[in-house]
């Protein structure tokens, strides 16, 4: 048995029923089989053994009081993974689903992703199968200063610092970040996504969804397209989804859909993102409700099962949410660029048809990469107590989002296997962590 399969096979006996976590590790392995095989030093070296163990994986309690008094008890993590080319960094994750196998997969993710954005930071992610939804704003500012009274212990501003993700945004950061000071008596840049008044940046909320379009078009470009007059499907109603909407429609592309936990949306003359706002942004309301302002738009509960004729597919909502019959769907009405805003959102099956089907395919650990980039912004304005306009901020970013799609790119045809972005994706991040763990010695 070669070296990748011998690891991939001890992963899954040490890490039994993690299924999103040997999912992340398997696409990644699989893709970087090239360079493995070329070069013995990361056998040598028990690189793939270390690389898929996270250096630290915290488990605890967070017990909070609702506005009855009654007592709940929920679960946190922090999946701290690697820290070999700068501090921990990645989301916090608020949603019943959480579990260390989700926390896993996308801390391990990360890893891969902050390392292809080129700038010094580890990979992490963490959490809470706590659901912040019909939570009033004291619940949610209880339950955030009860997880941060965990929390506080294991970051810092050049120790880990996380972010948001599903559940966790502006409002939560707050809670966290301001539990965060009084504890600690410091007011450093500990957390992104902060509000603008008190230390967030400008841009950075719209960062992944911005970010994932500047990605997707010059994915599109490279293969003598772009996404003026395309037809989007979109996933998602939330954060990336709406930044991902509002900028593919300034780039002259008509959305048709877009989802939520219930059910999703089809509007043939295109979404009103104001719409979607004023539903999402504000009352944190039902997608459904949209056919009450565009009666014209036709409303299906239950999963998206992306079947709507569309030149270009993005979703944005979660992991697995494109399954094999989804990809059927897509490439049967005629799909031809897919670009990743949520992380893993394809299934391995999925993600092999499209291959199969000569889909261009933007893995999310690149097209993604935007929020992170953008964080990365953040901690550099609060070290340097400076505050950067929001046209410096989206600059920066739009020029990250376009150096990330060369050097995959280049990766890609370094391996002959040009237009292949899963790969260039996989080997680039790995070559970069693996460097770094091999120049900081056995740790
Ligand atoms: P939000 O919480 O803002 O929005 C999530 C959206 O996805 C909501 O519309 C939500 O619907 C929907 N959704 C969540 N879970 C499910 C599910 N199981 N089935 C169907 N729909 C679901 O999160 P974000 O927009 O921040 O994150 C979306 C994705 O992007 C995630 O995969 C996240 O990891 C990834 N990502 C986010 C980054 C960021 O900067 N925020 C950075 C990089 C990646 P409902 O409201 O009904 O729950």
């Amino acid at each position: 048995m070669n070296y990748i399969d011998r690891v991939l096979e001890n992963l899954v006996k040490k890490n039994p029923g993690e299924k999103e976590f040997h999912q992340a590790v398997t696409e990644a392995l699989k893709s970087v089989e090239p360079v493995i095989n070329s070069n013995k030093i990361y056998e040598e070296f028990s690189i793939l053994e270390r690389l898929t163990e996270p250096e630290r994986a915290i488990s605890f309690r967070v017990s909070w009081k609702d506005d009855n008094n009654k007592i709940h008890v929920n679960k946190g993590y922090r999946v701290q993974f690697n820290s070999c080319i700068g501090p921990f960094k990645g989301g916090l994750r608020f949603h019943p689903s959480v579990n260390l196998s989700i926390m896993k997969f996308l801390a391990f993710e990360q890893t891969f992703k902050n390392a292809i954005t080129g700038l010094p930071i580890g990979g992490a992610k963490g959490g809470s199968d706590f659901d912040p939804k019909n939570k009033s704003d004291f619940e949610i500012m209880n339950f955030c200063q009860s997880f941060m009274l965990e929390l506080f212990r294991h970051i810092g501003a050049s120790t880990d610092v996380p972010a948001g993700d599903i559940g966790v945004g502006a409002r939560e950061i707050g809670y966290l970040f301001g539990y965060y000071k009084k504890i600690k008596n410091l007011h450093e840049g500990v957390l992104t996504g902060k509000g603008l008044d008190y230390d967030g940046l400008a841009g950075r909320k719209e960062a992944t969804g911005f970010g994932l379009i500047y990605f997707t078009e010059e994915m599109l470009r490279e293969n003598g397209e772009s996404l003026k007059n395309k037809t989007v499907c979109v996933s998602g109603a939330g954060n990336v989804a709406i930044h991902t909407v509002q900028k593919a429609q300034e780039y002259g592309a008509k959305v048709i859909t877009m989802s939520d936990s219930s059910g999703w949306i089809y509007d043939k003359n295109g979404i009103n993102l104001e719409i979607i706002k004023k539903i999402k942004e504000n009352n944190r309301d039902r997608i459904s409700r949209y056919l009450e302002f565009e009666p014209s738009a036709k409303y299906t509960s239950g999963k998206f099962n992306w079947d709507i004729p569309c030149d270009v597919a993005l979703p944005c909502a979660t992991q697995n949410e494109i399954l094999l019959s989804d990809a059927k769907n897509l490439v049967k009405n005629g799909v031809k660029f897919v670009s990743e805003g949520a992380n893993m959102p394809t299934s391995l099956d999925a993600t092999n048809y499209f291959v199969e089907n000569k889909i261009i395919f933007g893995p999310a650990k690149a097209a993604n990469a935007g929020g992170v980039s953008s964080s990365v912004i953040e901690m550099s304005q609060n070290s340097s107590k400076m505050t950067f306009d929001s046209e410096f901020s989206h600059n920066k970013l739009e020029s990250i989002m376009k150096s990330i799609f060369k050097n995959v790119s280049q990766t890609a045809c370094e391996f002959n296997q040009k237009g292949n972005y899963i790969l260039g994706a996989n080997i680039l991040g790995f070559k970069k962590v693996a460097s770094a763990m091999i120049s900081e010695g056995v740790v």
